[in-house]
């Protein structure tokens, strides 16, 4: 059956602009990490991805490593694109990123000339497209020239293949050292992806935010769910295995007693606000214009749709945010 998108896709959910610049974002974007690659059936990745289309997600967050096996989430994305949204492309801001270990050998990974230029190319081959709307330089390299990797995105940009450029996991001072030389080349920049959730304020506290807006540029928030932790899922109990990502660790440094705690005081609040603790997340996190997007993930259709409700309220009373702020600095 030919798919074909829901017309009211546009009246579902806000979107925003990207600081001053001409790219606008979904408030809400989809991220394909390690919930839709090689562990899935398609099918049910099929109707996850267009099921967020279809809702208001016009952008979709990728990386030359996610999988969990390498490549296979852009694999997952470049079926539905080919098969289904090919026709919409036009509407779509596909992001995608490289710098984490990508294939064997030294060249595989960080932000070398090389490095970036190839993975870009390959993950363009498997999503069946002829440009990225944002390529993002995936993490921090300690031993590549900041200079080599700035200009290799901007050559990027000049040869078509990416419309604007990010950094991702870049500190407030990297990122301001690296702006500087995209001002001096005339690159779009256009962000950092960074990981930002009511439980994780590292942007915050080390100025990214400031930075970013002082750059024309704004922040894009993974992990906003710190993995589900905000959610209804661990309210009882956090189990041993859980896959915490490496920025929120810190989450777990008083003990998952107290973090439960925690969790439970947020999902009271929430609850007086007709929401669940996920949609308040979302919320919180989108109350600052500095935030263009939230990326977020799931396996399932539910837990999208239900995360989506955020924008029922997407306003906070003086009192909730006292409060809020109460219990996350205990
Ligand atoms: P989230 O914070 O959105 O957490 C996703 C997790 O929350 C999944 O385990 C999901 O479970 C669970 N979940 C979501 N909604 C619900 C719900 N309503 N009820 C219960 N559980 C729920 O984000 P991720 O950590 O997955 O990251 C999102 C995206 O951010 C990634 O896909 C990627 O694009 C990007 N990212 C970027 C990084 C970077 O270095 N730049 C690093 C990490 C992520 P389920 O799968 O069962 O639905």
């Amino acid at each position: 059956m030919v798919y074909a998108a829901d017309e009211q896709r546009y009246e579902k959910l806000p979107y925003r602009r990207v600081s001053d610049s001409g790219l606008i974002l979904p408030a809400v974007s989809f991220g394909l990490w390690r919930n839709l690659g090689d562990q899935m059936p398609l099918e049910n990745s099929k109707k996850v991805i267009l099921k967020a289309f279809d809702s208001g997600i016009f952008s979709f967050d990728n990386a030359s490593n996610y999988g969990p096996s390498n490549g296979t989430a852009e694999e997952t994305f470049g079926q539905v694109f080919r098969q289904d949204l090919k026709p919409y492309r036009d509407e779509l801001v596909i992001t995608t990123k490289a710098g984490y270990h990508m294939w064997p050998g030294p060249l595989g990974e960080f932000s070398g000339k090389k490095t970036l230029v190839a993975a870009l190319d390959l993950s363009l081959q498997r999503m069946g497209l002829d440009y990225v709307d944002i390529f993002y330089a995936h993490r921090w390299d300690p031993n590549t020239r900041l200079e080599e990797t700035a200009r290799a995105l901007d050559l990027i940009v000049k040869q078509g293949k990416a419309l604007y450029v990010g950094v991702s996991n870049y500190n407030a001072e990297q990122t301001a050292a690296i702006a500087k030389i995209f001002e001096t080349l005339g690159t779009p920049f256009i962000g950092n992806q960074v990981s930002y959730n009511m439980l994780n304020r590292t942007a915050e506290s080390d100025g990214l935010l400031e930075v970013l807006d002082q750059n024309h540029a704004g922040l894009v928030a993974y992990g906003p769910l710190a993995e589900g932790l905000l959610t209804s899922k661990y309210l009882n109990d956090i189990p041993d295995d859980y896959p915490i990502h490496r920025t929120n660790a810190v989450l777990f440094e008083n003990g998952k007693v107290d973090l439960i705690d925690k969790l439970n005081a947020l999902n009271e609040i929430a609850q007086q606000r007709g929401q669940s603790l996920s949609q308040m997340a979302l919320a919180w996190l989108l109350k600052d214009r500095r935030v263009a997007s939230v990326v977020i993930g799931a396996s399932n259709v539910a837990h999208l749709i239900d995360n989506l409700k955020f924008s029922d309220n997407l306003t906070f009373s003086g009192d909730e945010l006292t409060t809020i702020e109460s219990i996350l600095s205990k």
